[in-house]
């Protein structure tokens, strides 16, 4: 089963030796059409698609974007590192001391009776203590102050006795302690961070502890999105019978802007051939990536479906899921443009929820993220939970510590247009596709919705 990038790379090149032609590099193949992809996934049924298998499709067919943009460190806060960070330095560049004490050579102490030593001067942080530390002499040294020669321990002011130029060491030190090495932190020609993170404040940190004042990051990705239903109203207008306010396109907005994305706002476009192919044109001419709600249900798919075939490679899914059965994904093309097209349904909940579960992790990996995975945690199910095998259900949840164990109940009502269910909620419970129902006090998984950072 192919089941690594090589060897489904290595499945394409079986099916098709065209593949690599007009290769802009060695070892960076023509991306793949999505009839390649698909046809090297095992188990693929688009009317009933396992959920893995859909991501397996998606992760597959996009590529990372190729441009790179030199930026300074705080801009860089957020955005993909493009390039390996290098450490230039050692971090700490010398030994120091990680405490307030006394600098002394472990040699000089007794092992079972206190020794007494001679404090010959202070060694400062941001200085060099000259002399040299003789046999039964001391340094008294603050923290971050380089470790003077011959000197390799340190005890803390509080465990010596001191009178006048005296000091009483105590029996009990280690050798080595509050010692802080050369090059502990990070080490001179080593990577410190690797190509694909997203720079988190720690790392913007950590690049300026290196002296390096300008980072190589991924240009942004810009995603155009857009609504489409002749019931969608716009925030700002009367609503007349049958209609209903546009909610989609706020959420869409939120989750792109917080995955970093440019994000252009294309409206709502009635459920009209014209204006639909208009706006697929419009948004593949400008946007890396396009996002649609509705229109891919079952009464409209058809539709959708023809006119998705004069746009590009566009394939039409059910997959096996709760909320969010109906999803098309693929690539459209405009003015010698093209952009990868992900159409979510149309329900709040089920937009939501396929952008979490397949668009996030399809757009990270084009801008470039590595890491783009999601822990899930075990908790205890406070209440039962309706679930059938056959189907993945991410059902919103209320996790909460509970007598020292992770605890998590449902917010209430699950339907799919019921956005409440997500505002309320501060996790997803993951049902997995072979579980069936969940009584009270069986465990289950969760995905939290909030990173800490
Ligand atoms: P559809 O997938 O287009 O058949 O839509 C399914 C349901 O979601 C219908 O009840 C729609 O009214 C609702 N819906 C579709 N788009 C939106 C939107 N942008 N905002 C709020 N509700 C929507
Ligand atoms: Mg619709």
């Amino acid at each position: 089963m192919p089941d690594t990038l090589d060897s489904r790379r290595a499945c394409w090149v079986d099916s098709n030796s065209k593949f690599f032609n007009n290769l802009p590099k060695r070892d960076n193949p023509r991306v793949a059409t999505l009839k390649e992809v698909i046809s090297c996934t095992n188990d693929y049924d688009p009317d009933a698609l396992l959920v893995a298998k859909a991501n397996e499709v998606m992760r597959s067919f996009v590529s990372p974007v190729s441009g790179v943009e030199k930026v300074r460190v705080h801009a860089a806060l957020g955005r993909v590192l493009a390039k390996d960070i290098v450490s230039p330095i050692n971090v700490p560049a010398r030994d120091n001391s990680a405490m307030d004490g006394y600098a002394v050579r472990n040699d000089d102490l007794g092992a079972g009776e206190p020794v007494t030593l001679t404090e010959i001067g202070t060694a400062y942080a941001g200085g060099e203590f000259k002399s040299e530390v003789g046999s039964g002499e001391c340094v008294r040294i603050m923290t971050g102050a380089v470790l003077p020669k011959n000197t390799d321990t340190v005890v803390i002011q509080e465990a010596v006795n001191v009178d006048g130029k005296r000091v009483t060491i105590p029996p009990g030190q280690e050798r080595g302690q509050n010692r802080r090495l050369a090059g502990e932190d990070l080490q001179k020609g080593k990577p410190a961070l690797r190509a694909g993170r997203m720079l988190r404040p720690a790392d913007i940190g950590l690049i300026a502890s290196l002296g390096i004042g300008e980072v190589s990051v991924r240009r942004k990705l810009r995603v155009a999105f857009f609504s489409t239903g002749d019931e969608l109203v716009s925030v700002g207008k009367k609503l007349k019978a049958g209609e209903v306010y546009d909610s989609n396109r706020y959420t869409l907005w939120g989750m792109l802007t917080r995955l970093g994305c440019e994000v252009t706002d294309l409206g709502v476009v009635r459920d009209d051939p014209k204006k639909l192919e208009a706006a697929f044109r419009k948004a593949a001419a400008v946007a890396d990536a396009v996002v649609t709600s509705g229109g891919v249900s079952v009464g409209e798919a058809d539709f959708t479906r023809q006119m998705m075939a004069k746009l590009g490679e566009v394939v039409f899914w059910k997959i096996a899921m709760r909320p969010g059965r109906p999803m098309a994904f693929g690539r459209i093309r405009a003015r010698e443009r093209s952009a990868y097209l992900f159409g979510l349904p149309g329900n709040p909940v089920a937009v939501m929820v396929t952008f979490y579960h397949f668009v996030r992790g399809a757009l990270l990996t084009m801008m470039g993220r590595t890491d783009t995975d999601l822990p899930l945690l075990r908790a205890k199910a406070e209440t039962a939970m309706r679930k059938k095998p056959g189907r993945t259900e991410y059902q919103r949840g209320i996790l909460e510590l509970k007598n020292g164990e992770w605890s998590v109940r449902l917010t209430g009502a699950q339907g799919s247009g019921i956005l409440r269910s997500m505002s309320e909620a501060n996790c997803f419970v993951v049902l997995g596709h072979e579980r069936g129902a969940v009584k009270a006090g069986d465990y289950v998984e969760v995905m939290l919705m909030d990173g800490l950072v």
